[in-house]
């Protein structure tokens, strides 16, 4: 209950901030048997944050993968609404690309980051009961727990999939700037692939550790136009990458990695793998490095 949140805590004090979103503050937390949560808290009043909420309640509720941020409880209460998740210590993946975290994620780690965060997307389109299409996959909606295994997280724009239903026509296109689908912008038409498409910025995001759009330029764009079909060692990308991983030695597996992310941002949804022909093939990189 709301009470028993608050008395047990001191949960929503401003030194308890952990981020703001879209709908209101996040704070850490701890439950009375002692167990460390981030809660959520909707600003008061917000009819639109009533609605998002009540869609991240359904959904998440239904929800139980190692790699999906898990819904542990939720209160409406004396004009409260808040959602409780488990707590994830080292933030998000933007923070620790971005050096801001203080964690040095090396290559091999950033596999399984890819590996862990496409496995639960993997289930969302695939074992959850209706399909789940994220709709707003990016490296802040990725988070990493205290042994760094990634989870992706924040359904506030996710949309149940009508049964069967390919192709849903939905009247206003969501998403993030620099993460968006090009076709579904163009047809409206969203489907599990457009969340194959952000993902795939992740990845180029995993080589670069730059943000997709920086000074105006597109990382999608900017990988592209780095690619020489002669240079089968990527001498041309290597300015592009993160020079925390770039002066690391051997990158196991690197050009599949460039190869599945680019595959990833093809402008037609058909040429891009599903999400568990991905979770394959980067299994199938990590399994050759014995
Ligand atoms: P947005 O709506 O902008 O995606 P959120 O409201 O989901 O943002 O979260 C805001 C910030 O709070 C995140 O960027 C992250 O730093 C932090 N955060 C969110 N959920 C958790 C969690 N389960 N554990 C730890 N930190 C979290």
């Amino acid at each position: 209950s709301y009470d028993e949140l608050k008395k047990c805590t001191n949960n929503f004090s401003d030194s308890n901030e952990i981020g703001s979103g879209g709908y209101g503050k996040v704070y850490r937390g701890m439950l009375s048997d002692g167990q460390v949560v981030a809660i959520k808290r909707a600003q008061q009043g917000s009819m639109q944050g009533g609605l998002e909420f009540k869609t991240e309640i359904e959904l998440l509720s239904r929800v139980h993968h190692k790699n999906v941020v898990g819904l542990l409880g939720f209160c409406f209460e004396q004009g409260e609404q808040m959602l409780v998740y488990e707590f994830m210590p080292n933030g998000t993946l933007r923070e620790s690309l971005s050096g801001r975290s203080g964690i040095h994620l090396d290559w091999k780690r950033r596999l399984r980051i890819t590996l862990g965060s496409a496995r639960g997307l993997a289930y969302l389109h695939e074992l959850a009961n209706p399909p789940i299409i994220h709709r707003d996959v990016k490296s802040t909606n990725i988070l990493l727990d205290e042994h760094l295994t990634a989870k992706v997280a924040d359904f506030g724009l996710s949309k149940l999939v009508a049964d069967g239903g390919k192709g849903h026509v939905s009247t206003q296109v969501k998403g993030t700037l620099g993460y968006l689908d090009p076709e579904y912008y163009m047809t409206q038409q969203l489907t599990e692939k457009s969340d194959v498409y952000s993902f795939g910025v992740v990845m180029l995001e995993l080589i670069t550790a730059r943000q997709p759009i920086e000074k105006g330029k597109y990382i999608v764009r900017e990988v592209r136009l780095m690619m020489d079909k002669n240079d089968e060692e990527h001498y041309g990308l290597r300015e592009l990458m993160d020079r925390s991983i770039r002066n690391s030695g051997t990158l196991i597996g690197f050009g599949r990695f460039l190869e599945l992310a680019l595959q990833c941002v093809e402008e037609s949804a058909a040429d891009r793998p599903t999400m568990s022909e991905l979770v394959k093939a980067i299994e199938t990189i990590l399994q050759n490095d014995g």
